[in-house]
């Protein structure tokens, strides 16, 4: 079997990093949650006061964001990969809906993308890889061998959102979540700087109605006859 790269790329909260880790498992590949890059530079810009309302102080955050260091490292206990910001564990942080709320804003600014681009490019080196996020199969690995595109309805993205903020006894309800599943929906499909699109060569998965192990075992069929 060829090592291969893996983009996987949809809309907000509809499974993609579950989909996407479980694979990596599977096979042994590293996986990378780019949507964690974006999420730690926000928590970086609130953390230090570059927003104002819903405008981030860019010319702040162009002169802070080559010393930001966003890294990944696996948890020893759970063997799944965390977030971290200089050094900093931060991926608790980074989930919040304070982050949730204003991601989108510091997303669709183009010298952020160039340089979350530029590490994705550089983690990706070796192949070997599975990502998830929104620009993936467009822009960050254009030649990837196996490309997916996930949707599901925005209500269906809300509940899981809901549930899943639930669990970890977060704030937030229901209706506020599905405000903002549709809203960074629309910023991330309308932003000038690599909208989410699908790409012309990658596979589409609607899972509104499919469970954990019908996605996996799907999926591994994929990755199967992309990398035989
Ligand atoms: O995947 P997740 O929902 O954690 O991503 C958070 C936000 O980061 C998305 O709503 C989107 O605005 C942005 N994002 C992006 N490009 C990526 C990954 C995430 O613009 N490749």
């Amino acid at each position: 079997m060829k090592r291969i790269t893996i983009a996987i790329d949809g809309y907000s909260s509809c499974g993609k990093s579950t989909m996407a880790k479980d694979l990596a498992r599977e096979i042994g590949y590293v996986y990378i949650d780019s949507g964690a890059m974006y999420r730690a530079v926000t928590l970086y810009c609130l953390e230090q006061g570059l927003f104002h309302g819903d405008e981030v102080d860019t010319e702040r955050l162009k002169d802070a964001l080559p010393d930001l260091n966003v890294s990944f490292r696996l948890n020893p206990e759970t063997g799944r990969p965390q977030t971290y910001l200089n050094g900093r564990l931060v991926e608790n942080d980074i989930r919040t809906m304070a982050v949730s709320s204003k991601v989108s804003i510091v997303a669709a600014l183009g010298f952020v993308r160039e340089a979350m681009v530029r590490l994705q490019q550089q983690m990706g080196r070796e192949k070997g890889i599975v990502m998830d996020g929104r620009d993936i199969g467009t822009t960050v690995f254009p030649d990837a061998e196996l490309k997916i595109f996930v949707t599901a309805s925005p209500e269906i993205r809300a509940r899981r959102r809901f549930d899943e903020l639930q669990a970890k006894g977060e704030p937030g309800s229901y209706e506020e979540i599905l405000e903002n599943v549709k809203e960074r929906d629309r910023i991330d499909t309308t932003r000038t700087v690599s909208p989410l699109r699908k790409a012309g060569d990658a596979v589409e998965l609607d899972n509104s109605h499919m469970t954990i192990p019908e996605q996996k075992e799907w999926l591994l069929a994929q990755f199967r006859k992309a990398a035989e």
